[in-house]
């Protein structure tokens, strides 16, 4: 066991089994041995690769996406440009490159970034040096204004409640120690309010489990109340689901592949599918206006991805245009991130370019929540 392993033993020892979720956000964020703290997490060299480190065209397409945002917003200035977990400001850099192509819109921005990871800081200032970018821990403290926001897979990192059907009912889903002293599943005293089960809950077997995330649904509530009240505009991309339904999505990775859960906390990415019916929900009881969820291969197509994929491929050697080539089929094939992955866009009353194919609904939006692989 390591040392973060051997720390949550102790204490689970001490003071009884810890839900999910606090397991989640203890590996991850721990201020001495948590995964954001310690790791190299994006990246060939790191864990896993994310649509901006796979081409720059993701991030020029979200860049002119925004743009379209602020003209629908009457071209406010300032406007607060936020970025939620900015990985290492790759998304960012080819954002702010095609906001410059319009020197008013690049001069209203302001530039705020989210981020809990000192590391992760540290490589977002290199990238983004002269940007005028501010951090935040929270997103509470990015100041009042027009906003446009950015989450490209965020909200999979905020920690998720998960829940287990046992012979008693629903109860929260814990992590114990078992009788050989290692990290251990098992099922809590606490259970789901009855408004939090899934549409599929009563067809249930037991073993079964759902998740709920609260804190990426109390995030989505502040967004969206604040689209609402002072304009703006949300793009949240992520892999999961555009139905609230059971499974079991917690999955860790290290290497590019998976790996065990509970195993060596701290030292594997912890992350669970987004349920993109449950933010779309939450976003729409606050009066903001909800564009999808749609999936990332209809969004980046109907956003011109083949379009600029062509004029950048113009430009390069035959290997280039191979590797531009397979950058679409990654980022927009339906075997690659194109399907798994959805975008969801929350705005305070205008419509916007990538959600013209209907919003996806129950069946359409669902797949198996098991497999670790498909992720990017
Ligand atoms: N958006 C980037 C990185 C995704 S990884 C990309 O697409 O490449 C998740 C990012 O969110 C990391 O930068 C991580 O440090 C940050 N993060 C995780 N939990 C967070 C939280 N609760 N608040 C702010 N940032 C968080």
């Amino acid at each position: 066991m390591n040392r973060l392993g051997a720390r949550l033993a102790e204490r689970i020892r001490l003071y009884g089994p810890i839900g999910v979720a606090e397991f989640m956000a203890l590996a991850l964020a721990d201020p001495d041995d948590g995964y954001y703290t310690t790791r190299e997490a994006i990246g060939a060299a790191g864990d896993f690769i994310t649509a901006p480190e796979v081409s720059q065209m993701f991030g020029e397409l979200i860049g002119a996406w925004c743009h379209a945002a602020w003209l629908a917003l009457g071209r406010p200035s300032p406007v607060r440009l936020v970025e939620l977990g900015p990985g290492r400001g790759t998304l960012m850099a080819d954002m702010l490159r095609t906001a410059a192509g319009d020197p008013d819109f690049r001069r209203a921005i302001d530039l705020h970034l989210v981020e809990v990871s000192p590391r992760m800081r540290a490589l977002q200032a290199e990238r983004l040096a002269g940007s005028g970018a501010q951090w935040h821990d929270r997103f509470a403290d990015v100041p009042a204004g027009p906003l446009l926001v950015v989450a490209n897979e965020f909200f999979d990192a905020l920690p998720v409640h998960q829940f287990v059907l046992t012979r008693d009912g629903w109860r929260e889903r814990v992590v114990g120690i078992d009788d050989a002293g290692n990290l251990a599943f098992g099922a809590g005293p606490g259970h789901p309010a009855v408004d939090l089960l899934p549409g599929d809950a009563g067809t249930a077997r037991p073993g079964a489990i759902f998740e709920v995330n609260l804190a990426a649904e109390a995030m989505m509530a502040d967004l969206s109340g604040r689209i609402a009240a002072t304009g703006g505009a949300l793009l949240a991309i992520d892999y999961g689901t555009a139905a609230s339904r059971c499974g079991d999505s917690f999955q860790a990775m290290t290497r590019h592949g998976p790996a065990p859960v509970l195993e060596r906390p701290g030292e594997v990415d912890l992350t669970a599918h987004v349920d993109f019916a449950a933010l779309a929900k939450i976003a729409s009881t606050t009066g903001a206006c909800v564009l999808g969820p749609t999936t990332q291969g209809h969004f980046l197509l109907e956003l011109g991805l083949l379009d600029r994929a062509g004029r950048l491929g113009a430009a390069a050697d035959a290997a280039g245009r191979a590797e531009i080539q397979a950058a679409v089929e990654r980022l927009a094939g339906e075997a690659a991130m194109g399907r798994l992955f959805k975008v969801l866009a929350v705005t305070s009353g205008f419509t916007l370019p990538g959600f013209a194919t209907p919003a996806l609904t129950g069946s359409q939006g669902s797949h198996t929540m098991s497999g670790n692989g498909d992720q990017a």
